[in-house]
């Protein structure tokens, strides 16, 4: 089987919807339709939550009728037949009497959770009728009945892949599967989710849950890009990366992939392709844990990143040092990410600004403190780069004479981290394109 994840921009105007339907059809053999809500309608549906948690239901109610014309318009513009046309009306109706029902209870976190789900639930159902009405045979398979994450918000792979095993058998007949993103239960069985941009997630977990041949993540670009495209012009799609390469470029900006993404998907071996509505033709990027080492992949950046330093003679040949500054992150549970140390000094970033100014005056018993924001991170990223000759060597005669601030290198094989102030990001990336893959900026 195939998992084959549409977005929202796929699925957000009728003749996009159709398209993902054309593609599902092209493709041979069985597959499962995972989609996203409508574009829009996860962040209307948050600013209704938003407006009912505190209380302000006239603006919800505003909202709910805007969402709703365009729901209605969207379902008139879908279906042909008159037959089709009630149904669709049905749908929309059904969907936002259920909204209405929420929003006139009384209103907490857990209505907040149904009240986001109603995208995908919507969303799956347009595209089951709509296939439908081309006379297509197929199945919706809720994402209710089998998706779950623990008491810790973190998907049970284990129990998925149960439930998928038992609930498959019955719908042996049909080649087209459709179910929801994003939504699932958790572990009070109330109806909760993966997180904004979880359906890619759900894509994943679903091909890793019952090994199938391949997750298909389709977007509007062609894959993953060796730079940042809003930043530099000549990009260029990547053919094939690596788990572990994919993984470092998501978490470090390449806004392509949602970071947690191909964790499951590596688990079990199953690659993930990203492809382009827009392009079917276009190859795409191929991830799995085949790959070419040695080479420069791509460059992915990220902003909003805190430099944090600690200046103390304390640490002079002092062992334990560093076990009680990491205890400080630890205690506001504060993620570092870049480290870099001296005899008397160490430098650490983290993106998380929530417990800054506490952080900064718990570390204020060992030394100076200074903590400087607006750097970015810029990562170079390539299996085993590290065993490369001379690959420092490329990236920082690249650099030419842009201040660099902080380098971490050879934690992992496969990434250098360099430490920027973010007016020097754009400069930074355009020369590593030009530098590292002879590309114009
Ligand atoms: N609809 C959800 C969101 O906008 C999930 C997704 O699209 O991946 O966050
Ligand atoms: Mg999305």
């Amino acid at each position: 089987m195939i998992i084959l994840k549409f977005g929202g921009t796929s699925v957000g105007k009728p003749e996009r919807l159709r398209k993902v339907g054309d593609l599902v059809l092209k493709t041979p053999g069985k597959k499962m339709v995972v989609l996203s809500a409508l574009s829009g309608t996860t962040n209307t549906l948050v600013a209704i939550g938003d407006h009912l948690l505190a209380g302000r239901r006239a603006e919800a109610e505003t909202e709910i009728v805007r969402l709703e014309n365009h729901y209605q318009a969207y379902a008139r513009d879908l279906f042909h037949s008159s037959e089709y046309h009630a149904i669709g009306q049905d749908i929309v109706s059904r969907y936002f009497s259920l909204i209405r029902l929420l929003a006139a209870g009384h209103f907490d976190d857990r209505s907040y959770r149904e009240l986001l789900a109603q995208g995908e639930l919507a969303s799956t159902e347009f595209f089951y009728y709509h296939l439908r009405e081309r006379g297509i045979d197929c199945r919706l398979l809720p994402a209710l009945h089998f998706m779950s994450i623990d008491e810790n918000q973190e998907p049970e792979l284990e129990k998925i892949s149960e439930r998928l095993r038992a609930l498959l058998p019955s719908m042996a007949k049909q080649e087209i599967l459709i179910t929801q993103g994003y939504i699932c239960r958790n572990h009070r069985n109330e109806i909760d989710n993966l997180k904004r941009g979880g359906s890619d997630y759900t894509a994943s977990l679903i091909g890793a849950a019952i090994q199938a041949e391949e997750v298909q993540i389709w977007t509007d670009i062609d894959g993953m890009h060796n730079n940042d495209p809003r930043v530099v012009k000549h990009t260029v799609p990547i053919a094939e990366l690596t788990f572990d390469e994919a993984s470092e470029l998501a978490y470090f900006g390449a806004k392509i992939l949602h970071p947690s993404t191909i964790v499951p998907a590596q688990k079990r071996g199953v690659p993930v392709r990203l492809k382009n509505t827009l392009a079917e033709e276009a190859p795409g990027t191929l991830i799995s844990d085949r790959g070419t080492s040695g080479t420069v992949k791509a460059i992915a950046a990220k902003d909003g990143i805190i430099a944090i330093n600690i200046k103390s003679s304390r640490m002079l040949l002092a062992y334990g040092f560093l076990r009680e500054v990491f205890e400080v992150f630890e205690r506001y549970k504060t993620p570092i990410d870049m480290i870099s140390t001296s005899e008397v000094a160490v430098s650490v970033t983290i993106d998380d600004d929530r417990n800054l100014d506490a952080i900064v005056a718990d570390l204020q018993r060992f030394g100076a403190i200074t903590a400087e924001r607006n750097q970015s991170i810029i990562c170079v990223v390539g299996n085993k780069l590290a065993e490369r000759e001379g690959v420092l060597n490329e990236v920082f005669g690249s650099l030419g004479t842009v201040p660099v601030r902080m380098v971490s290198f050879g934690g992992s094989l496969n990434n250098i981290s360099i430490l920027v102030d973010a007016g020097q990001k754009e400069r930074a990336l355009r020369l590593l394109n030009r530098g590292l893959f002879h590309l114009e900026d």
